[in-house]
């Protein structure tokens, strides 16, 4: 336990202000999160070098496709978040109390270093929201910085500006949910606000590379207006910027069935007027190949696990530039 970065005293007890939420915490109690507690008007982060899972990933896992394909990643998560999702696949670490063990920044970074033979770049905070576990974070993102290794962020992007804006230099990239592109179902399904996690997109797409996931939902967040907005949208901060749709299927509170492979092909197909870089998720090998926007040229086979580019990240049959960080090691 550390006390927390980010909070001020209130008439009611203290004001938590790391994640747009802003939770009011009476002494002895907890904010939306639960692992922020104020104990005699100090904010504690409960769950400082507490890891309830690690794990060396894929780099295409988290997902990321366009920076450094073919590595492997050291991926930590922690408990507690700042949403609640009805459809949360990580439910039982988000919204219960995992066992953890403890794991402190140096540990971490040398945990990373011992898997360097196994193709790891760095360190992902992932499974639970690393938001929560902002000064662990922080705190290691710092030392592996330091090791000349690599910090990934798979987040809801539900965080304020300052923080953000501290954390920023030390991470190389982001893979950011965008639940949907409405307002209602950021509030009715996941307790979260759309218009907070575009300022995060907009301001983390300047600083690291950023790629982002939408999971559809059927009958929630997969109108095609909705596709439209959404591709609209991040095509104007930056066409490059890939976009992965993920399939639902029932998990927690939510059982509606799941996403027809129909939907899923729509929405690539929307996005893909847009966007560069479109891709399906949990739909099999379907959706996961990297073609060159320009020609339409295969130019990373992910189901052969082969790339075609010449000199890292050119088309080899138009010359196009194809946006990839880092190495392409597949
Ligand atoms: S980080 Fe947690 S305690 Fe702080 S405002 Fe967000 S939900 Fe509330």
């Amino acid at each position: 336990m550390r006390e927390a970065m980010y909070y001020r005293p209130h008439e009611q007890g203290l004001r938590c202000s790391l994640c747009p939420k802003k939770c009011i915490i009476r002494e002895g109690a907890t904010g939306f999160c639960r692992v922020r507690k104020n104990i005699g008007n100090t904010l504690y982060t409960e769950n400082y070098g507490e890891c309830s899972s690690y794990a060396l990933d894929p780099i295409e896992k988290k997902p990321l496709y366009h920076f450094y394909p073919g590595s492997t990643i050291l991926s930590l998560g922690t408990w507690g978040c700042n949403f609640s999702c009805s459809f949360c696949q990580n439910w039982e670490i988000a919204q219960e109390d995992p066992k953890t063990m403890k794991l402190s920044p140096d540990q971490a970074v040398e945990l990373a270093r011992q898997e360097k033979k196994n193709r790891n770049i760095g360190l992902a905070y992932t499974y639970s929201e690393p938001s929560v576990w902002y000064e662990y974070v922080l705190d290691t993102a710092k030392a592996i910085k330091q090791a000349g290794m690599k910090n990934v962020l798979i987040t809801n992007g539900f965080i304020n500006r300052e923080p953000l804006e501290e954390i920023l230099p030390y991470i190389d990239a982001m893979n950011i949910d965008i639940k949907a592109f409405n307002k209602e179902y950021y509030q009715k399904v996941c307790a979260g606000e759309l218009e907070d996690v575009k300022e995060t997109v907009a301001l983390a797409s300047s600083a690291c590379h950023v790629e982002i996931t939408t999971l559809l939902v059927p009958g929630l967040n997969d109108k095609k207006d909705e596709i439209e907005q959404l591709s609209t949208w991040l095509g104007k901060i930056n066409a490059d910027i890939p976009l992965h749709f993920s399939r639902y299927f029932p998990n927690y509170k939510m059982d509606l069935p799941p996403t027809p492979e129909s939907t899923m092909i729509m929405a690539q197909e929307i996005a893909r007027k847009q966007l560069h870089y479109v891709y399906l998720g949990n739909l099999g090998e379907k959706g996961i190949n990297t073609y060159c926007p320009q020609c339409d040229k295969l130019v990373i086979d992910r189901k052969k696990w082969h790339s075609e580019m010449e000199n890292r990240n050119i088309c080899p049959q138009c010359k196009n530039p194809i946006y990839i960080i880092g190495e392409v090691s597949i």
